[in-house]
């Protein structure tokens, strides 16, 4: 049996999610939780914030983020590639900078003006 809190919401419901009984969840107050819960610990996923280098703005970093949630294991790749990435200013909210990161159909964009 594994525990996990549910961070889909703010209720934060207690999840319990039994592994040998093909990962079914207690402890939920809503689906949502369900469905995070075996997501949690078969396929976990997580949206990735950071910062970027970039050219002839006021800042010399931009923040950015992956437009929707990446595998766990791809975190670090995407690191790295975030970490040789340098923009030139004027960058707008929203743009995209990395499309379609390991073919993930998701991209990293810019998260402000600069
Ligand atoms: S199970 Fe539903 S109600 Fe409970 S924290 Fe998750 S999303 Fe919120």
């Amino acid at each position: 049996m594994k525990n996990l809190i549910c961070i889909v919401c703010p209720i934060g419901c207690h999840l319990n999610i039994d592994v040998e009984d093909n990962y079914k969840v207690t402890g939920n107050a809503c689906p949502r939780g369900e469905k995070y819960g075996k997501e949690e610990l078969l396929t976990p996923k997580r949206v990735v914030t950071s910062t970027v280098k970039i050219k002839g703005a006021l800042y010399e970093r931009i923040p950015v983020k992956t437009n929707s949630a990446i595998p766990k294991e791809k975190i670090f790749q995407c690191m790295e590639l975030l970490n040789k990435l340098e923009l030139i200013s004027p960058v707008k909210m929203g743009d995209v900078v990395i499309e379609n990161i390991f073919d993930l159909g998701i991209d990293i964009v810019t998260t402000r003006d600069m």
